[in-house]
């Protein structure tokens, strides 16, 4: 067994080809289905000073207890990002954009988590963001937007869960009301769920503790507590999901685990994994976010999907495989390896994937590495092809058999077969 230290860090792994081929399809997927509605790419940097993550509220769990945080050398107090969103309201404060502003990210997010099958310490999401218009069609199009990802990867056994925490004055009081539940109910709810429920009660609303499900069954519903105006905004956000023909299950427990969230929240899950584990993105609105960073009141709704657990559930359902990526060619060599060096080179200017054998070896051994290749077709140099200024190219996968062509057309011959 290798030595721990040169293993990846609990909580990570390499991603090796073809998952590496897979991952970057499902970007290239992902960047279609969101450019294709108007959003366009951000890519912010994987470390912030940490205070922008504390604008996510001291609640907040990834903030509070999972936050890779650290001193650099110039003293400033920095954090890897546990999540994007604060890094994109942060880039909008800075750059003040045009509105409506609608952009999309990819990639890692560090988490100081219980590492577990689904849950990483390093993991990738892909999202967006929408700031400016506070039209509740702007949440059902990124919801949308969401679930057309999941259509174009066919993933077929995905649900969707949405909940309204209203505005942050409704939220408030649901907030208290909850308190008040939980706190004349102390003794029967579950031991760190007792300590949530004085310091958020929402989040007790997340205990999958079979000890706090009856209080938590009996707790009183946000739906209960909205204003007239949050009811109302999440009335069109149902009537416009019902004319998307996009199924939808309101869930009023739906809390979610970061705190800036009001009005429209929204989750995916995956009915092929585990409850526990089952949440393949979610999103919501964050309408004070933006101020709280220091721009201008600005409300925002987006979604972040999480590429791991989304594969996972790809995996599950047989669907979106690893992309199949071969060389075109491969150039086989017996003279030593010289006219292999200048065709690869001719080839892969032109456009073709070419790659080669190395080494002196018998003519059968390099055949079997350019079988082993998955190319087309096999370019054959041997000494009788030397002499008469010609390259032998043979079909890899067909049975047209092999023919002589000039070296100085093959270029041309290839693009002709392949392209
Ligand atoms: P969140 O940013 O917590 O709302 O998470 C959005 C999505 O990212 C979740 O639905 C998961 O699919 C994924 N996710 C969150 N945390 C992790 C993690 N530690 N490991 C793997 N995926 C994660």
């Amino acid at each position: 067994m290798a030595d721990p230290i040169y293993r990846a860090p609990k909580g990570t792994h390499d991603v090796l080809w073809p998952e590496s081929a897979r991952r970057r399809a499902l970007v290239g997927v992902f960047a279609d289905v969101v450019e294709a509605a108007g959003y366009t790419e951000l890519v912010p940097p994987m470390f912030e000073h940490v205070e922008v993550f504390r604008r996510l509220g001291d609640t907040t769990d990834v903030v509070r207890k999972e936050m890779y945080e650290f001193e650099d050398r110039g003293g400033r107090q920095i954090a890897l990002r546990p999540e994007q969103t604060a890094s994109i309201v942060r880039s909008f404060g800075e750059h003040r954009p045009a509105l409506p502003w609608k952009a999309w990210y990819a990639g890692p997010n560090f988490r100081y988590e219980r590492a577990q099958k689904g849950r990483f310490r390093q993991f990738d999401q892909v999202g967006i963001e929408a700031l400016g218009p506070e039209d509740a069609h702007l949440d059902v199009e990124v919801i949308a937007t969401a679930w057309r990802f999941y259509e174009c990867l066919g993933l077929q056994k995905v649900t969707l869960l949405v909940n309204s925490l209203g505005g942050s004055e409704d939220r408030a009081r649901y907030v208290s009301a909850l308190h008040d539940h939980f706190s004349a109910n102390l003794d029967s709810l579950s031991e760190d769920s007792r300590t949530t429920a004085s310091t958020n009660p929402l989040r007790v609303l997340d205990s999958n503790r079979p000890e706090d499900a009856d209080l938590i069954d009996s707790a009183p519903s946000m739906l209960d507590h909205l204003s007239d105006e949050a009811a109302g905004h999440f009335e069109q956000v149902k009537v416009a999901l019902t004319s998307l023909e996009i199924p939808f299950t309101i869930q009023p427990r739906l809390v979610r685990g970061l705190d800036y969230y009001v009005r429209t929240t929204f989750e995916f899950t995956s009915e092929v994994f585990e409850a526990a584990q089952n949440a393949i993105g979610g999103g919501g609105r964050y309408d004070g976010l933006a101020e709280a960073m220091g721009a201008p009141p600005t409300p925002g709704v987006g979604f972040a999907i999480g590429v791991d657990r989304t594969l996972m559930a790809c995996d599950a359902e047989g669907v979106f495989e690893a992309p199949d990526t071969p060389v075109d060619v491969f150039v086989v060599d017996t003279t030593g390896g010289e006219a292999a060096l200048l065709v690869t080179d001719e080839l892969r200017r032109s456009g073709l994937r070419a790659d080669r054998s190395w080494g002196e070896r018998s003519m059968k051994a390099q055949m079997r590495a350019a079988d082993r290749s998955g190319a087309a077709m096999a370019v054959i140099i041997g000494d009788s092809e030397r002499e008469s200024g010609t390259l032998t190219l043979r079909d890899l996968r067909g049975d047209t058999g092999q023919e002589s062509v000039a070296l100085s057309s093959i270029t041309e011959t290839l693009l002709a077969r392949l392209k």
